[in-house]
């Protein structure tokens, strides 16, 4: 599927390494480069910033989505000429959800994970078809992966939504991945021996 919106979840820090902060430049200026629109949690705060501010200066187009409660803590960004104010975090997954065609996490935190968890639980109910890749920026997400096969092993995880998990090291090639990422058929993702 070509894409037009890519919905971009990473830590409201910049983290220990200054290479997540570049590796989060990198990406906000190629997805501008790409005329691809970036949709995120809309906030000026740590890597969240460095991704807007890096495709804002690209010539892109960003939209924000933030609850009203985080204005404040997560230092909205103002500078956004697209920044949805929402009542609720409910209300910021799922209009982030709606207005993109795929999603990245770059490295972050719980919230990050809680979001893009939340993707890709929807991929596997089949609610949506949009594919879920990761930036693993200084193998920040080995340990991840690493806990996904052990969850396939221990029968929690299908092997084929285990292909839910798109990750690369690469950001050209993952959004190269993400556009042609063809999701598993998904229908059946309760465990017969459970029926
Ligand atoms: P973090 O990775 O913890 O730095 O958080 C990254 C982003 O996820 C921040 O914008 C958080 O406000 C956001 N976030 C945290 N928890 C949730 C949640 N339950 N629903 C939606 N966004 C969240």
């Amino acid at each position: 599927m070509a894409l037009q919106s890519v919905c971009v979840y990473c830590g409201s820090s910049s983290g220990a390494d200054p290479a997540f902060g570049e590796a989060a430049a990198t990406f906000g200026k190629l997805l501008a480069d790409r005329h691809l629109t970036l949709v995120y949690g809309g906030g000026s705060v740590g890597l969240m910033g460095r991704v807007a501010d890096a495709a804002m200066a690209g010539g892109g187009h960003v939209i924000g989505v933030i609850p009203a409660a985080l204005v404040r803590k997560e230092v909205a960004h103002l500078g956004l000429p697209d920044l949805h104010v929402v009542a609720t975090m409910h209300e910021r997954k799922s209009k982030m959800a709606d207005m993109a065609d795929a999603f990245v996490a770059l490295p972050g935190g719980m919230g990050t994970l809680d979001e893009m968890f939340e993707m890709l639980t929807w991929a596997q109910l089949g609610l949506h078809s949009k594919p879920c890749g990761f930036l693993d920026v200084a193998g920040y997400f080995q340990p991840l992966m690493t806990f996904l096969d052990s969850a396939v092993d221990a029968r929690f995880l299908k092997p084929e939504h285990r292909t839910l998990f798109v990750i690369d090291d690469d950001a050209v090639r993952l959004l190269e991945r993400l556009s042609t990422h063809r999701a598993a058929p998904l229908d059946k993702w309760i465990d017969e021996a459970d029926r």
